[in-house]
């Protein structure tokens, strides 16, 4: 059975439309296009400046089609201006950040797509890709549906890594994690997105961690795209990370918050505001591409325990040293600055991580203060200034400040 409906098309670019566009392929907003069509179907129709490798594939829960195309330019197209199906509930688009660009289409119905072309124009006149979306069973569309072989992760290129001028093997190695970005835009407050501000934040961190002796640092990402909370995660394991850091502003619909919180890792959260928050970045990551669901095996399982356990204190005491240091530099903690919650991101048994809301989107004084260069300093020294605290006191190595 076909688990997974992929088309994987390489077309040569005409060589007129090469030489006269090259470069990122654009879309056309106003010639791309979802539509009801006869009996229960829809028609999408995507307009490209000129052609490019692509495939189809369709998730379940909640019921998705995914568009992975060559890298894309997206410019101008909207949403509401490029849905005119009611079959179609949503959709999201951004860079996956490894040379490829996705669309998410969230669907009413089971719906499989079929007719999916993609012709070329002999005048250098772009590309257009079409397919049908055709009505099926629910269970006909599970069978159908399924995410491509993760081995195809393992092409991805490692992060833009930054050592210390004097860096060595002996260097600590701290993985600073932008949340969301591409496609996943995370918290929105007018056009600020979370993605953005982290990118900004972790920039800040970066360099104030590199003031020290002994210290380097890689980003999971330095650009607005798409990393999976398991790419994030085996990406630290890969560069041999010894501390790992996701930082996010997340909104709450709920109550107000204010002030950094540093989450460390528990199967139960400490309470529900947390459970709600952790709850939410998986989803997201359901939303936005292939899910987590792959269940470990046994025994996996029991030497992860044991890892987390023997990892618990020291993750404490860094949590500890962290909102010391943001108060050392006058940044507002939250009333309550060290919780637990079971974000997927800090399932890293063996590394010690932490995930920090460096405020809330949702309250405005911290909005002010993540768009303030300023406060974002200010919060970098703290953080910066509480690693290496820690990495002291846990005797890994004794970075120094650089004269
Ligand atoms: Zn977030």
């Amino acid at each position: 059975m076909l688990r997974w409906a992929i088309l994987f098309m390489v077309l040569m670019a005409h060589p007129v439309a090469a030489q006269t566009l090259g470069g990122l392929a654009r879309i056309d907003p106003d010639k791309s296009m979802a539509r009801d069509g006869l009996f229960d179907t829809a028609q999408v129709t995507l307009q490209l400046s000129q052609g490019v490798p692509y495939r189809v594939f369709h998730l379940t829960d909640p019921n998705r089609l995914v568009l992975d195309f060559k890298e894309l330019d997206f410019t101008g197209l909207l949403p509401e201006q490029f849905i005119k199906s009611d079959h179609i509930l949503a959709m999201r688009y951004g860079s996956l950040g490894t040379g490829w660009s996705r669309i998410v289409l969230d669907l009413a119905n089971p719906m499989l797509a079929d007719d999916i072309g993609l012709s070329v124009a002999d005048n250098g006149g772009g590309a257009t890709l079409s397919f049908r979306l055709a009505l099926v069973t629910e269970q006909d569309f599970v069978a159908s549906s399924g995410a491509p072989d993760k081995t195809e992760r393992q092409n991805l290129p490692l992060p833009s890594i930054t050592y210390s001028p004097d860096q060595n093997d002996q260097d600590i190695l701290v993985v600073l994690d932008a949340g969301h970005g591409g496609l996943d835009p995370g918290a929105m407050s007018g056009t600020l997105k979370e993605a953005d501000l982290m990118l900004l934040l972790v920039r800040d961190v970066r360099e104030a961690i590199l003031r020290f002796d002994g210290m380097s640092v890689a980003l999971t990402r330095d650009a607005d795209h798409f990393v999976s909370l398991e790419e994030r995660v085996s990406m630290a394991y890969d560069l041999g990370a010894d501390v790992f850091i996701s930082l996010h502003a997340d909104a709450v619909t709920e109550g107000v918050a204010r002030g950094v919180t540093v989450y460390s890792l528990s199967d139960n959260a400490t309470d529900q505001a947390s459970a709600l928050l952790a709850a939410r970045h998986d989803r997201d990551e359901l939303l936005s591409g292939v899910d987590l669901s792959d269940a470990d095996d046994e025994i996996a399982n029991i030497l992860i325990d044991i890892a987390r356990t023997e990892n618990a204190p020291k993750i404490k005491r860094l949590a500890t040293e962290l909102i010391k240091g943001f108060k050392s530099q006058s940044v507002g903690v939250n009333s309550r600055p060290h919780r637990r919650a079971g974000f997927s991101v800090l399932k890293a048994a063996d590394i010690p991580s932490v995930l920090i809301e460096a405020g809330f989107m949702s309250t405005g004084n911290d909005l002010k203060n993540l768009q303030n260069s300023e406060w974002r300093q200010k919060f970098a020294a703290g953080l910066a200034q509480g690693i290496v605290t820690w990495v002291q006191a846990e005797d890994i190595l004794a970075p120094q400040v650089r004269q």
